[in-house]
């Protein structure tokens, strides 16, 4: 089996974690926590980065250094993991969805300002699959209603639009080291940020909101939300080589889509003029013509040998928020083709080319090529 993917560890993460280990600075202090935290930071042309255990709180605690009141209004794509929405929400505020672009499946950006009342407070942009959001369009509506940005970029280590590196344009923006992403720490997250109010609260929230001034005297809420030395480590060790990663990821999307480019009924992964897109994961897209959905298809790469993964399931048609009385009866015609028809191909950085010839021939086949 092929498997969809597979992180790439090296000699240096083994070198860098075995210093922690060696020194015993194993949890949250240590070297590596800063030097990875500044060098990310500065690798995105942001200033503060705050190292936190995962994807899912950073944007949770980026939501919450906005010190937005409770009803407020954050609009976001419905495209997307539940962690955007989990963020708003567990902030006390309301997730407004908007439909998906078809072509990038990042948000549609003309979608947006319909959406925007009194009580719309951020938009939370979500690079999508490698793809950056078309963000011109994003910080104009930002400015004109007095809008933060929220960014998330875990999907989109070292893209660019229009030359600046994702994650470099939010008022806080948010990644995610998880195994599958392009650099990695096994679970771990990080916050970005120009504002250094913004980088005192996150630092704050994120160790349980100990004073400075008196260790074990609180004044606010806080988690514990911090990443270890040992995960830092190894993304330090990661983010040392991450142009040859993203060159990787890159090489993948051309191989695939060489190959698959002239099959009918499959729309591929594509890459805007103003764009840099990673590939983080390969994209397909059949067309409902093809009378195949995603499932079925997955079914038959599987038999194939082939592992894949389905898109993502819109907010607005998760239960769990129907059963909160979310999202009822509200409809985006993209978002629903896309997780109904799309699914991802092997992508991991140990692809080699002889195994993207097997998907692709395996893919031919089943579409009848
Ligand atoms: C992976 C991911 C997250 C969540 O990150 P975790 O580290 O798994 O919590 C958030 N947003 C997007 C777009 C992601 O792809």
């Amino acid at each position: 089996m092929i498997p969809v993917n597979e992180p790439l560890i090296g000699e240096k993460e083994l070198k860098y974690v075995t210093e922690c280990l060696k020194g015993g600075w194993i949890s949250s202090t240590g070297k590596f926590i800063e030097e990875f935290e500044q060098k990310w930071a500065e690798y995105c042309g942001m200033k503060y980065g705050i190292a936190v255990s995962n994807g899912t709180v950073a944007l949770q605690v980026a939501v919450r250094c906005l010190d937005l009141e409770s009803h407020d209004e954050v609009i976001m794509p419905t495209f997307t993991i539940i962690s955007c929405a989990l963020a708003v929400i567990y902030n006390g505020c309301k997730p407004v969805l908007v439909d998906s672009d078809s072509e990038t499946c990042t948000m549609d950006v003309t979608q947006i300002e319909e959406k925007i009342t009194n009580k719309t407070k951020a938009i939370m942009v979500v690079h999508i699959y490698g793809h950056p959001c078309n963000m011109e369009p994003i910080l104009e509506l930002a400015q004109k209603y007095n809008l933060k940005i929220i960014e998330d970029a875990a999907e989109a280590h070292g893209a660019e639009y229009k030359g600046k590196k994702c994650g470099g344009f939010g008022d806080i923006s948010c990644f995610s080291f998880y195994a599958n992403k392009i650099i990695t720490t096994g679970e771990g997250g990080m916050i970005l940020t120009n504002n250094e109010e913004y980088a005192e609260k996150a630092r704050s929230y994120r160790n349980l909101c100990f004073r400075k001034d008196r260790r074990f005297y609180h004044t606010e809420l806080g988690y514990n939300f911090r990443l270890t030395n040992l995960q830092a480590a190894i993304g330090l060790a990661q983010l040392e080589r991450i142009k040859e990663l993203i060159e990787k990821k890159r090489w993948i999307g051309k191989m695939y889509t060489e190959r698959l480019r002239e099959i009918k009924g499959l729309q591929l992964p594509t890459e805007k003029d103003w764009a840099k897109n990673v590939y983080w994961m390969y994209g397909i897209v059949l067309d409902e013509k093809t009378n195949m959905n995603a499932a079925e298809f997955a079914m038959r790469l599987k038999e194939a040998g082939v592992d894949t993964r389905p898109f993502f399931l819109g907010m607005h048609e998760q239960p769990i928020f129907h059963k909160m009385g979310l999202f009822k009866d509200e409809h985006y015609p993209v978002a629903e083709r896309i997780a109904k028809q799309g699914l991802y191909l092997p992508s991991g950085l140990t692809l080699t080319e002889e195994q993207i010839d097997k998907v692709c021939d395996a893919v031919k086949k089943i579409l009848g090529r």
